[in-house]
């Protein structure tokens, strides 16, 4: 948690700070710099002195430690420690600060040292946090957020603020949007699901168990609190009308509830102060939030929500363990030629959408593309010349950018024209289609990609900055070329006269060369002394007597003329209106660029989505993937479903992915899924997950038919032992998010569990599995994947009816295994783990060693009921028996009755019993039970 940015009180008297204030023998300069440490007292001050940002005191210490730069001192006070960097390669070392959990102050000179009259004037002109600063090595593929979160309301029950709001805001882009609710489960998975950097509280919510689980679970996220102030209605509301207008507000007030307004508001107040003080107008003229126009209201559950938990063992964005992008699912889908396309891809991954139509729009988009491999083609040669537009407009309306921005922004601009025009072609489909392809189905349209290609292309900014910039200018706006001769004639002239006087000033050189024959003789600048004449020692002799000295050196005299010294005016403040005139125009362009940030952000955003809609075609037609049918009809139908990381992992090695049917609906709701260890249980669970988040996207699936009906969230639970790689994965762990699972799943959720009651003993573990699989069967109505060692699970399907068996084929072949990678029907009945210890390699004795224990532990187990009998008691305590009357069976029926009834059981064959028989045969078995 860093300290809040907020200006302070002064500090304390026995502070070592306001003793070096109030020290009188401080230098102004250093007046200065204590002036603004001690507003910011959390934060590290970077001074600008020069071409350096120095910092001082502990702050030294503490960056030449962090940056690794040379700790020095002040010449004039020595015991002031100091540390600096160079102004050009700032950014870099902000982000190692930022990086190490710093609130960085940037102080620049607000005024030009030269003109200035004693000290030079120096301001705030950033301050800089995780949130903010968007660090310049970061992966342009991924979102930089700021969130803020506000509470309000009070439930009279829990005498709580139960209403929360949360808003989240990409400064480098503009995004901007925002959301409310009550549930706080859902607040913590959004606060998840952003990503965010930095969030930002009222500190009077501190200690709140809300923010005290976003601590204690994402350590990632930088938590700032503020002053309440900051939360007031009024302040940030008003602020965020002037930034999106009174009607915006309207607008987002009838979608969302009041704190997501003022959360919104408090983190514009924020952005605002951080990038863009007051003070900085003074070196950032006409910068701006303009990019930041409308603020977008949306709801959590109005798309498929895939929770944190589920997000992690997906794999949906990382590979877990390494945390390698690559070999996540957002890894294989991620062929986006832009980083625009990029982030948007990341979004729809993180963002799955819940309503058919809307599916559907990109379905028809993504088949339409793929239907004409060669649009698809330009579309992505057109995209290849794009560059980061959001990002660029985000530079330029900040007063940020520097000449080659505006160049990619020119080429981007340039190329924007083919891919729409290759969206168009796509948009009606292949015009060409064969009679077969005809008769196979209708032509594939799309009404998103004609819509995409209609954008406004902003060819006139393009020629705009054509006009005015060179192809490849300098970003040193004290350059000469950066502007086309010919764009301003007052620029060409002041050029011109300081070109000119360069050469008349080499001509110079050359006229006293020769008449004073000195070989060696030359005319140089250094910036203190201006142009002089320079002459070695042994050539002094021959110095003509007009010439004036200016300054002795070791081997040299330095010498001025009447002549150069006026050629010397004419060519330095030639040069020095042409710096001027240059940062002007600059600034005029860049203004006038910044005034169609929303023009240029719509187009931003349709060649980012058309990027994603490329990308998706472009996967699913070189990994065949086809078209999932996605209704509002509950049930999962996947044939041939790979899973389509591993899919890919296996092409790369040679190897062969065995695909797998599944099917899920209302009348099979339960799939338990039993076989030996390393089988490939999880993975045909995850794979229909992801294949059912892949269809919510609107992308196409690893599969050769799918069927997807519509789910509101997904969730997973993976048993205890399986999942150490978190490192805070006990028994209690488990079971409260299992607990969470259950209370907010739905019959329309997908619920994929895991192995669950590992991290207990057997009978607790069978249990507790036990019981969770009925409650979600008989009360939840989920469909649920449930993979699990117990066998004992599989007895569940007797008395469930929507409960089915599957398990993952083996085949026992000369006492070793193979693995089918088959989901057959019905379940598996026997444990490998011996099999498999012999495949891991264990020696030979040892794996005889326990083939011979596991032979007597089944004989002992077969006698004592073990934990069947557990089973058996479930389900006599759900047919409603008092406790007594339980405790009774068990011990009676375990010693006598229920060995024979097991043993009845274990040697049924219950796909050869009628449902009458089967009925019978229970209604035997219990009256058995009864009797002792
Ligand atoms: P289980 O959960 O049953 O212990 P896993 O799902 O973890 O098994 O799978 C074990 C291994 O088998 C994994 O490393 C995986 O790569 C491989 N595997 C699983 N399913 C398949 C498949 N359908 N085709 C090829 N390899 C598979
Ligand atoms: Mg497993």
């Amino acid at each position: 948690v860093t300290p809040s940015t907020e200006p302070r009180p002064a500090a304390a008297p026995d502070d070592p700070l306001r003793e070096r204030l109030d020290n009188d023998n401080l230098t102004p300069m250093m007046r200065q710099y204590m002036t603004v440490k001690a507003a910011h007292p959390g934060a590290i001050v970077l001074f600008r002195m020069g071409d350096f940002f120095e910092t001082f005191f502990e702050d030294a210490e503490t960056c030449a430690r962090l940056l690794d730069i040379v700790l020095t001192a002040r010449s004039k006070e020595k015991d002031v420690k100091m540390a600096g960097v160079p102004h050009h390669a700032v950014d870099g070392y902000l982000a190692r600060l930022i990086d190490a959990g710093q609130t960085v102050v940037v102080v620049d000179q607000v005024e030009d040292p030269k003109l200035a009259k004693g000290l030079v004037r120096r301001e705030v002109t950033r301050i800089l946090t995780p949130g903010t600063f968007l660090d310049p090595g970061a992966n342009p593929r991924s979102a930089h957020y700021l969130s803020s979160l506000s509470f309000g309301g009070r439930s009279a029950r829990a005498r709580k603020m139960t209403l929360w709001g949360l808003a989240v805001l990409d400064l480098s882009t503009g995004e901007f949007r925002a959301t409310s609710g009550e549930d706080d489960d859902l607040l913590f998975e959004e606060i998840a699901r952003t990503g965010a950097r930095e969030l930002l509280v009222d500190a009077r919510f501190a200690e709140d168990p809300r923010i005290a689980r976003v601590r204690r679970e994402m350590d990632r996220m930088t938590i700032t609190l503020l002053d309440p102030d900051r939360y007031a209605a009024g302040p940030s509301i008003g602020r965020l009308a002037a930034r999106i207008g009174e009607a915006g507000v309207v607008g987002a007030r009838t979608a969302m509830a009041e704190p997501a307004i003022v959360a919104a508001g408090a983190a514009l107040i924020y952005a605002e102060a951080a990038e863009l003080p007051p003070e900085a107008k003074a070196i950032l003229p006409g910068a701006s939030l303009d990019h930041i126009h409308s603020l977008r209201p949306y709801l959590p559950s109005e798309g498929l929500v895939v929770d944190q938990q589920a997000r992690e063992h997906l794999e949906l964005f990382y590979a877990r363990g390494d945390g390698d992008r690559s070999r996540s699912l957002l890894g294989v889908l991620d062929r986006a030629v832009t980083a625009m396309g990029g982030r948007t891809m990341a979004a729809w991954l993180a963002y799955p959408l819940r309503d058919p139509p809307a599916i559907r729009a990109r379905q028809d988009a993504v088949a339409a593309l793929v239907s004409v491999p060669s649009a698809l083609d330009r579309l992505r040669d057109g995209l290849a010349a794009v560059a980061d537009l959001e990002r660029l407009i985000g530079r330029v309306v900040m007063g940020r950018a520097v000449p080659r921005d505006l160049v990619l922004m020119r080429r981007t601009l340039a190329s924007a024209p083919a891919v729409l025009a290759a969206a168009a072609e796509a948009a009606v489909g292949p015009t060409d289609r064969s009679f077969e392809q005809a008769l196979a189905g209708p032509t594939v349209e799309s009404a998103r990609l004609a819509v995409l290609a209609g954008v406004d292309p902003c060819t006139d900014l393009s020629t705009a900055i054509e006009r005015a910039l060179l192809d490849d200018p300098s970003n040193d706006l004290e350059s000469a070329s950066i502007f086309r001769p010919g764009y301003d004639a007052a620029l060409d002239e002041v050029v011109d006269v300081a070109t000119n006087g360069k050469t008349l000033i080499a001509n110079l050189e050359a006229k006293e060369k020769d008449e004073t024959k000195i070989g060696s003789l030359k005319v140089r600048y250094n910036s203190v002394f201006g142009y002089f004449i320079e002459v070695t020692k042994p050539n002094l002799k021959l110095v003509p007597a007009h010439y004036r000295r200016k300054q002795t050196v070791a081997n040299a005299e330095r010498f001025y003329t009447e002549e150069l010294k006026e050629l010397e005016t004419k060519v330095l403040t030639a040069e020095e209106k042409q710096v001027e005139r240059t940062k002007a125009l600059f600034t005029e362009m860049t203004s006038s660029i910044a005034v169609h940030a929303k023009r240029l952000r719509a187009l931003a955003e349709a060649l980012a989505e058309l990027d994603v809609l490329g990308a998706l075609a472009h996967v699913a037609s070189k990994r065949s993937w086809v078209r999932p049918l996605v209704d509002e009809r509950g049930s999962i139908e996947i044939a041939d479903g790979r899973h389509p990381v591993l899919e890919v992992l296996a092409d790369e090695l040679g190897e062969r992915f065995v695909p797998n049917d599944i099917s899920i609906s209302d009348e099979q709701r339960l799939v338990i899924i039993t076989g030996p260890n390393m089988a490939g249980k999880s993975t045909i669970m995850r794979q229909t997950a992801l294949i059912a988040i892949l269809a919510h996207m609107g992308s196409f699936v690893p599969a050769s038919t799918a069927k997807i009906g519509v789910l509101d969230r997904i969730f997973t639970r993976v048993g205890a032992s399986d999942d150490l790689s978190r490192g805070r994965s006990t028994f209690m762990v488990e079971m409260s998010e299992t607990a969470r699972i259950l209370r907010s799943a739905t019959s329309r959720s997908l619920i994929l569990l895991d192995e669950i009651g590992r991290g207990t003993s057997t009978f607790d573990g069978l249990s507790i599995a036990w019981a969770v699989a009925e409650h979600i069967h008989d009360h939840v109505g989920a469909k649920t994947l449930f993979a699990t060692h117990y066998h004992e699970l599989t007895e569940l399907t007797r008395d469930k009816p929507r409960a089915v068996n599957r398990h993952v084929a083996v085949k026992e072949w000369n006492e070793q295994i193979v693995f089918l990678r088959k989901l057959l029907a019905g379940p598996t009945n026997r444990s490998y783990g011996v099999q498999v210890a012999r495949l891991a390699g264990l020696p030979a004795e040892v794996v005889d060693r326990a083939r011979e224990v596991l032979d007597s532990l089944e004989a002992q187990a077969l006698v004592a009921g073990d934990a069947s009998a557990v089973a058996h008691l479930v389900r006599v305590r759900a047919a409603g028996l008092s406790e007594g009357e339980q405790l009774h069976l068990f011990q009676g029926a375990s010693k006598t009755a229920s060995d024979e009834v097991l043993a009845r059981l274990r040697t049924t064959a219950i796909d050869d019993l009628s449902p009458r028989q089967a009925h019978a045969l229970l209604a035997e078995l219990i009256a058995r039970l009864e009797e002792t």
